[in-house]
């Protein structure tokens, strides 16, 4: 990694104080650097290349020739070579402190410029049209630099020496803002522009702000009824909104801010962290309701740090994706000013061009370190190490959740999280993020991997493509994404919980206990299934779900909220199996439980009962997590199946006798949890593996996956849990692209008696 990161000024400022001559330049396979001078010096040279290279780039490897001198004098940086790609694009980087004073010093000629940025701070991935990191081929290129910025830019004494996207005032990118773009003029600009979208926000308004990797929705974080019309407009009644805060101080104000999750916030990636918020919260009530968490992120760009600074008076803003639902967020200004007309009541905008989408990425802290819950800003298109070479091979992932995931050597590139396929815009912006990985790592795919689902969008692309297609089922994937992320190519334990995903004998899978490595796997364990009274309806309607459960153990299920059909119209369809789906999911198993403790019984997002299942539980004292009984049957194939009605039995009967449902809650958290340590440990038993990974959805849940982590430990087994995809099925491109890479390479191994005969094609 080291282009955009500051290495050939690097490399430039270490040769002259060496006084070597020479020169550098990036090329597709990283940098090049000639050099020439004492062997001493050289020496020192090769030493201090490596000890003291900037902080954001990473050497890989250094291969050194030895070759006669020129006898030049003087070092120079020249110009890239031409096109093709095997070197890394680095993400993007949160504004740095040096960039932060100047702008906020009135003698600086940055003072309060919007696009202030140098060889440390700013952005990359989302400007970049292909590589090398180079001015000329990003969306800087249409601002000829002014010659104060010029002078920087050829400096080596300058922070801006070789800044690729460096600007200013004079020649930069400006501001603009206008309540409707497309049809009113003139607009303000520079500071009127940020002052008029001021002004909107403290009147409650809402104003789609130009970010770096797409267009964000901002609203008074205070101002219920600013926060209650943008959940009107956009369509998201009860989803969680993240909010931005100025600093750290007005972080630690609002939610509890550990040393772990006060440094995921300040990391250069700046993500969504998610908090427990501290009761009583001066911000409105829409913003989460019913969760006890709240989703924090400090600004991460000069314009954000400019809507707190200044005398804004403003602390906290709500920041969402500048989207309708669930569509992908608005890159362009024309789509932008088309999409979220009605929806905005301004816009501030400018005219950099944002090359390639990327959303606010999200983290919670999951036993001491971050886990990711989406992918995308700051993260993408880092590359994640595998701990194997392979052919190129493409994954299109699953249908919700959509990442994609592209391999070259012993790398994996994932695509920023996409959002749900059923979305036709989300489709424009899957086969964009394919082509754009495509691009950017200068490799052709020899397979495509895909899921087992013959419906999803991204399976019939996949067997549309021309290549050939490896179908990866969906939990097998979920384990191998965990696997690989660790290094592992197993065989491992894996428990898959999820809501559901196709399994190879065409059922909906979801509660499943694998044994696994990257070539295969075997089911040794799942949930019993649930009824789908009228199908895929129940996901949402998640009451159905609590009347299948209540049936399975002989109770009326009495609703609480007036529904389209009755209660009665359900038990009829569980009584015709044909029109209803089974799932083994463990999210529907969360679904039902929910419904029957009263606290969710229609949701309005995906995983909502769950989550807000786990917010109830979290409520309860430690000694709730007994678990409830339960138990385990064999089937003739040997694989088991976990019995948990006798657990629905016994919490309807809690319920039923006063028991509060926050302790309920609870001892449903702990009879799951038991349930897989119990059936890890015979699993164990019978294969002699003591490494388990936890992934699907489900393992969002912190309460969930700390219970079964700390006991999975007790009984001295490893634990490995996600911290580089989300164990939600933004993680799947990975498994796939993992299991299919592994098969064509073992293909190739098998052919060369052991050696690997399958070459990247680089283009
Ligand atoms: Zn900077
Ligand atoms: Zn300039
Ligand atoms: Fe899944």
């Amino acid at each position: 990694m080291v282009q955009g990161v500051g290495f050939r000024p690097f490399v430039y400022r270490l040769a002259t104080s060496l006084r070597l001559a020479g020169t550098v330049r990036n090329d597709g396979e990283g940098v090049w650097i000639d050099v020439e001078g004492e062997p001493e010096q050289l020496d020192r040279f090769d030493a201090r290349l490596r000890s003291e290279a900037p902080a954001l780039s990473r050497i890989d490897s250094v291969e050194s020739t030895r070759c006669a001198p020129l006898g030049r004098h003087g070092f120079l940086i020249t110009p890239s070579a031409a096109e093709g790609a095997q070197a890394a694009l680095p993400a993007d980087v949160a504004t740095c402190d040096a960039c932060l004073r100047e702008l906020g010093d009135p003698q600086d000629r940055r003072y309060r410029y919007p696009f202030i940025c140098c060889t440390d701070c700013g952005p990359r991935y989302t400007l970049a049209e292909s590589l090398p990191w180079d001015r000329a081929r990003t969306s800087m290129a249409r601002f000829p630099l002014c010659d104060a910025c010029r002078s920087e830019y050829e400096d080596p004494g300058s922070r801006r020496f070789h800044a690729e996207p460096n600007a200013c005032p004079v020649c930069g990118p400006r501001l603009r803002y206008s309540a409707h773009p497309a049809r009113e003029r003139p607009l303000l600009d520079g500071e009127s522009a940020l002052q008029a979208a001021l002004a909107l926000l403290r009147w409650g308004g809402i104003v789609a702000i130009k970010g770096l990797g797409g267009y964000l929705l901002a609203a008074s974080a205070t101002e219920e009824h600013a926060v209650l019309r943008l959940r009107a407009r956009k369509k998201r009644p009860h989803k969680p909104f993240a909010v931005m805060v100025r600093d750290l101080e007005v972080a630690r104000n609002l939610c509890e801010v550990d040393e772990v999750a006060a440094s995921a916030l300040a990391s250069r990636q700046h993500p969504i962290v998610l908090l427990r918020s501290r009761r009583p919260s001066p911000l409105a009530s829409a913003i989460a309701p019913a969760l006890d968490e709240l989703g924090l992120m400090l600004p991460s760009t000069p314009l954000h740090h400019l809507l707190f600074e200044g005398g804004s008076g403003f602390h906290a803003l709500v920041m969402t994706s500048g989207n309708v639902s669930d569509e992908p967020i608005a890159r362009t200004d024309e789509e932008a000013f088309a999409r979220l007309d009605g929806i905005a009541d301004g816009f501030l905008f400018h005219d950099r061009e944002i090359v390639a989408r990327a959303d606010d990425s999200v983290l919670r802290i999951v036993r001491g370190a971050p886990q990711p819950i989406r992918r995308a800003r700051g993260f993408v298109p880092e590359a994640i190490p595998l701990p194997f070479e392979a052919p190129p091979v493409l994954a299109v992932g699953p249908q919700q959740k959509s990442t994609v995931c592209l391999t070259r050597g012993a790398e994996a590139f994932l695509s920023p999280h996409l959002g749900d396929l059923d979305h036709p815009e989300t489709f424009v912006f899957f086969e964009e993020s394919i082509a754009h990985l495509r691009r950017l790592c200068g490799v052709d795919p020899l397979a495509v991997a895909h899921d087992l689902h013959p419906d999803y969008v991204s399976t019939s692309w996949a067997r549309a493509s021309g290549l050939r297609a490896i179908a990866v089922q969906h939990h097998h994937a979920h384990v191998a994404a965990c696997l690989v992320e660790h290094g592992r190519t197993g065989p491992a334990l894996g428990v898959a919980f999820d809501g559901t995903g196709c399994g190879p004998d065409g059922t909906l899978w979801g509660g499943e206990l694998l044994l696994a490595d990257l070539s295969g796997f075997r089911r040794l364990a799942h949930l019993g299934p649930l009824a789908l009274a009228g199908g895929e309806v129940a996901v949402r309607q998640v009451w159905r779900l609590g009347v299948a459960a209540a049936r399975a153990v002989g109770v009326p299920f009495v609703a609480r909220e007036p529904h389209p059909v009755t209660v009665a119209q359900v038990e009829a369809l569980l009584d015709r199996p044909e029109l209803c789906a089974w799932a083994t999911g463990a999210g529907r198993w969360f679904d039902a439980v929910a419904a029957l403790l009263g606290v969710r019984e229609d949701t309005s997002y995906e995983g909502q009962a769950a989550i807000e299942l786990e917010a109830l539980a979290t409520q309860a004292a430690d000694e709730a997590l007994r678990p409830l009984p339960h138990g385990f049957q064999t089937e003739p194939s040997g694989v088991e199946v976990l019995d948990l009605p006798p657990a629905i039995r016994a919490l309807v009967d809690a319920r039923d006798g006063g028991t509060p449902s926050a302790v309920l809650a609870a001892r449903f958290h702990g009879t799951l949890a038991q349930a897989v340590v119990d059936a890890c440990l015979r699993a164990k038993a019978q294969t002699g593996i003591g490494v388990v990974a936890l992934s699907g959805g489900c393992f969002q849940n912190r309460l969930l996956t700390g219970l079964c982590a700390t006991a999975l430990e007790r009984e001295g087994f490893e634990v490995l849990l996600h911290r580089k995809v989300p164990p939600n099925d933004g993680g799947i491109s990975l498994g796939q692209a993992a299991v299919a890479a592994w098969r064509l390479s073992a293909e190739g191994r098998d052919r060369e008696g052991g050696r690997c005969v399958w070459e990247s094609p680089v283009r």
